[in-house]
């Protein structure tokens, strides 16, 4: 069934919308804010207040480092503001919808032509991310003994930078500035106008039509979403399957999860030109050589992300950076100047929260108490939270082959798994890889409504050096979705004759 549904439309943001967004400024750039005077020398300062940012000042300042903070926007960078947050929280009201559209799987009965409230969905998204801004609080953080300086900082030195008029010196400093949304070359689009992360959590109102530009994980999160409350959606990826990084069978079950609810689907297309015609933005594709038009109302992109790294004077600082990989830094997140470290989206390839938080605790330890902690031992676990989710750890089978490792797989389909089964979620798998002739785990997709949480026990596992022959003996809550995980390992001990 199509998510095609009728929007209740209601402009402009309502009393309740703009206390959130008072409560959320209040808490990450409050108007009344006054930047300290920096002291001497800190023990450490960090630009950018993001994750990476926030997380690193909070663990340097708590173990008795004195800290400067510097921010050019908001607190709580992407993730609160523009990125995990809001896009978590309308995937949830999305999935409500979707639900409500299918009530009859579960017995249940609700009226056919379901109104979605748009304005109402997006008042969630702004309350949720002005409850969770209360933890990223400027006040708090001064509480903490965070010195919380508002302003672009630029370097100016290899040990000291610059905030508006501050001058601020570090014994050592860490940059944390995030990245951007990358914005495809496709003439007339910025003329024609388009969305972003940046700027689609701020809509009062659902566009009739929306062309997604990009079948990542947060084109094909955001297609959803809007699909779900009820926009006309198409997306338009290059490659031939959504998620490239991800396995094909995982892709394809996203793939036909999108068709089902009545997306568009283009692979293997690319935008070619965009033009404004009667208010309307018509955009042109190519398919090979098959050309066609779609016409819209909003054109969003989720093409790639690029680090911040443009407004920093890095050379003054003795720092490497290039545009698309960013700050340049060694296994200890170290950059060419030994006192400055860097952390998060603006260093990494993996750009996601969880791996910014880890870069920046592990900096903490290198650069103030004299920790060897390398980004090559991190296990990064990922999902991308479409319905179902999609969840890695690990390598890919294929990349296992790549390295001449022998690998053996296991795979669970989720419709074998009773509580899939009772919650009507049977859509997906558990697939785990290990080492041939041994137990080592080597990685795991999981392709699920919750492979997000499930994916942390396969984590814990490789983290810990536990092998799949263990989580045989695992005793799981009956009935759980993550049986399907004990299943795989049952299904491995089969496989060296024991039981
Ligand atoms: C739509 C979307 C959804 C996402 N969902 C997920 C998810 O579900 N799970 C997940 O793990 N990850 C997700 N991510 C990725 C995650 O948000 C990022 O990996 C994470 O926020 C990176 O944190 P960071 O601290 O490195 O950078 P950021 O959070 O981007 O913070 C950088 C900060 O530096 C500031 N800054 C930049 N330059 C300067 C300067 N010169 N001076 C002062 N300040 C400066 C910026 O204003 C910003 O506040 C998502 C991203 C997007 C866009």
């Amino acid at each position: 069934m199509s998510c095609a549904a009728t929007v209740q439309q209601r402009s402009g943001a309502t009393p309740a919308d703009e206390r959130a967004e008072r409560e959320r400024i209040d808490n990450v750039r409050p108007v009344d804010w006054r930047n300290p005077s920096p002291v001497r020398r800190y023990d450490l300062v960090i630009v950018g207040a993001g994750t990476a940012g926030l997380v690193a000042a909070k663990a340097a300042a708590s173990r008795g480092a004195k800290v400067a903070l510097v921010e050019r926007h908001l607190l709580g960078g992407t993730c609160l503001n523009i990125g995990c947050v809001p896009s978590k929280a309308i995937l949830r009201t999305s999935r409500l919808y979707d639900e409500m559209r299918h009530a009859d799987r579960y017995g249940a009965c609700v009226p056919r032509d379901i109104h979605v409230d748009f304005a109402a969905a997006m008042r969630r998204v702004r309350g949720v991310r002005a409850r969770i801004s209360r933890a990223d609080s400027a006040r708090r953080l001064a509480a903490a003994g965070i010195d919380v300086f508002f302003g672009q900082a630029r370097f100016t030195r290899t040990d000291a930078l610059q905030v508006d008029r501050a001058k601020l010196h570090f014994a050592k400093a860490l940059i944390t500035t995030g990245a951007r949304p990358d914005t495809p070359e496709i003439p007339g689009l910025a003329e024609a106008g388009y969305l972003t992360n940046e700027n689609a959590f701020d809509l009062t109102e659902a566009p009739r039509r929306l062309l997604v530009i990009g079948g990542g994980p947060l084109g094909c999160e955001m297609a959803q979403a809007f699909c779900r409350l009820g926009v006309r959606t198409t997306i338009v990826q290059r490659q031939p399957l959504f998620l490239p990084r991800e396995e094909r069978d995982a892709a394809q079950i996203l793939s036909d999860s999108f068709a089902r609810d009545g997306i568009e689907i283009r692979l293997n297309t690319r935008a070619l030109d965009v033009r404004v015609d009667g208010g309307a933005k018509v955009v042109d594709l190519v398919s090979d050589d098959y050309r066609s038009t779609v016409v819209v109302d909003a054109i969003l992109t989720g093409t790639g992300r690029v680090p911040n790294t443009d407004d920093l004077d890095l050379e003054a600082a003795g720092v490497d950076a290039d545009a698309r990989h960013g700050v340049r830094v060694d296994d200890f997140l170290r950059t060419r100047n030994r006192r400055i470290y860097a952390a998060g989206d603006v260093c990494l390839n993996d750009k996601f929260n969880d791996t910014a938080q880890a870069s920046a605790l592990m900096v903490i330890e290198n650069a103030l108490f004299n920790g060897r902690r390398r980004l090559s031992e991190l296990t990064v676990p990922w999902c991308t939270y479409t319905d179902p989710e999609i969840a890695h750890v690990g390598l890919y089978a294929r990349q296992a082959r790549e390295r001449n490792i022998p690998v053996k797989t296991f795979t669970i389909p989720m419709h074998d798994v009773d509580r899939a089964i009772a919650d009507d979620e049977e859509v997906g798998f558990v697939k785990i890889s290990v080492e041939e002739r041994s137990d080592r785990i080597l990685g795991a997709t999981i392709v699920a409504r919750h492979a997000g949480e499930m994916i942390s026990e396969i984590t814990l596992a490789v983290v810990a050096g536990v092998g799949l022959g263990t989580l045989a003996r695992v005793i799981h809550a009956y009935p759980t979705q993550a049986e399907a995980i004990r299943m795989a390992a049952d299904a491995y001990v089969r496989t060296r004759g024991r039981s």
